[in-house]
């Protein structure tokens, strides 16, 4: 029997185990706060150390990648896939090709998989993965080489009923397609075991869209639960990479207002809103042309702050969608100062805790990218049981499934959340609703 299981005991050893990994830590602290309570009325999962096997990867894979640039120059990157818990389905999680790629943020990130893939309600278990290359600026001949180079070792640990990847920050459809196509060869298969993939080749309608749509419907089941819908709100929205972009479309079909996008250059201020066909501009322009945010300023004549974020714009409806620890305590006070209502997360962490506990103790809606974002990975789910049957189903009976899904992962995180005086605490109920299916399941199999 565990003689200490407080929060601060718990933390320290796994901050002892896992030196320096500042994002892993602030996921796990995050989560532990709310289950740790769960746990001690719960003692089953105390007995059978259910937390501390949570937060150890099932084993973490690093690996060199040397790939030849345009100039015949020899480069060499650090790839990674992080295979965190298998517990209720095969490893499944995107991977991210971005310079500030280490181990710390993908443990971070296959963590929150765990329990976001759990809330799916879907047979999918958790990991993440990716590389410290930089895809900006480079052409698609070295992108390609890379994706090449770096496909060449991971497919020695993935396969369609092991381990399915799929895309995160820095690596989209044509990454997914040169990763595709290197497992294909190597393999000689032709089998799901990239989702994200284009619809020529297995791909799955609605899946580019899932993230950002399924953040925009979570916000709007929030606003539902106390009476209020999307219509008519003004939104601030972070980001404009896949996850940002659908947003922004998603919330205008719900009759909102979108008033900002960004870039990790600055943002753009629109008052008179991005409609669709300056939505359409933006799309083109971010993921055919690889331009920066700035010319849509310089376009439409809208204001372009270098440098800033968005939060300090007023609005009542707030969507994180860039990347990790984009929203301080700063701009947490600033959104309450401008009676913003609600905030959910298209993006992964992107609060840090001191600003998630400012918006609570406000009483704003807020829901967690483990929740709030988990649409992609759902669609994401349902690719892989397209590629099963061989199949393709309409984009209406996706959209559908994904609107269901995300419907109930809400209410999910209402009945675990739901605290004494109505408050509805998002960031518990995803978390515990999230720990019980994986846990049971390791219970299930035993001590392993
Ligand atoms: P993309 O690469 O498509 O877009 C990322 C966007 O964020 C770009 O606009 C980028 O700007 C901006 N950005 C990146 N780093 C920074 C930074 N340090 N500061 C400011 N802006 C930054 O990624 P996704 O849209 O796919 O992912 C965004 C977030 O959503 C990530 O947290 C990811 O983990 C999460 N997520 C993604 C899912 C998916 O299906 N893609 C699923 C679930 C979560 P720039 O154009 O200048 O690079």
């Amino acid at each position: 029997m565990y003689a200490d299981l407080s929060l601060d005991h718990f933390m320290s050893g796994l901050k002892k185990r896992n030196i320096n990994e500042t994002e892993f830590h602030q996921a796990v602290y995050e989560v532990a706060e709310s289950v740790i309570p769960y746990i001690l009325e719960n003692s089953k999962y105390q007995y059978a150390g259910i937390i501390e096997r949570m937060t150890e990867p099932d084993r973490t894979i690093i690996f060199r990648v040397v790939w030849e640039d345009d100039d015949g120059h020899v480069r060499v990157n650090r790839g990674y896939r992080v295979q965190f818990n298998n517990a209720i389905g095969p490893y499944k999680g995107g991977l991210r090709f971005h310079p500030s790629v280490n181990l710390s943020i993908l443990k971070f990130l296959g963590f929150e998989q765990t329990f976001k893939n759990s809330l799916t309600g879907l047979p999918i278990g958790a990991g993440k993965g990716g590389a410290d290359f930089n895809p900006k600026g480079k052409s698609d001949a070295e992108v390609m080489r890379f994706c090449q180079a770096f496909m060449t070792e991971l497919s020695h640990h993935i396969g369609h009923d092991t381990d399915i990847p799929a895309g995160d920050i820095g690596v989209g459809a044509r990454e997914i397609s040169y990763m595709f196509g290197q497992y294909k060869r190597m393999t000689r298969e032709f089998t799901g075991v990239l989702t994200g993939k284009s619809l020529e080749f297995g791909g799955s309608l609605i899946r580019t869209e899932a993230t950002g749509y399924g953040n925009a419907y979570f916000m709007d089941e929030m606003l539902k639960q106390q009476g209020d819908s999307t219509k008519g709100k003004v939104c601030v929205v972070s980001g404009s990479g896949n996850v940002a972009l659908y947003c922004a479309e998603k919330i205008r079909h719900l009759g909102g207002k979108v008033v900002t996008l960004s870039d990790s250059s600055g943002f753009i201020y629109d008052k008179d809103g991005i409609d669709e066909a300056k939505l359409a501009y933006i799309i083109d322009l971010k993921t055919v042309k690889r331009g920066r945010l700035s010319e849509y300023a310089e376009k439409y004549g809208c204001e372009y702050f270098e440098g800033k974020r968005p939060w300090g714009v007023k609005c009542d409806l707030a969507y994180p969608c860039a990347t990790q620890n984009e929203l301080d305590e700063d701009d947490a006070k600033l959104l309450i100062a401008n009676n913003c209502i609600g905030v959910s997360e298209g993006a992964n962490m992107p609060t840090v805790i001191k600003a998630i506990k400012l918006l609570q103790e406000a009483k704003l809606l807020y829901a967690p990218g483990k929740a709030a974002n988990a649409g992609g990975v759902a669609v994401s789910g349902l690719e892989m049981t397209q590629n099963s049957i061989r199949m393709a189903w309409s984009s209406e009976e996706l959209e559908n499934r994904l609107r269901e899904i995300m419907t109930t992962i809400h209410n999910k995180c209402v009945s675990y959340g739901k605290e004494e005086d109505g408050y509805i605490n998002y960031v518990k109920g995803a978390n515990v609703a999230g720990f019980t299916k994986v846990a049971d399941a390791m219970l299930a199999y035993g001590i392993m």
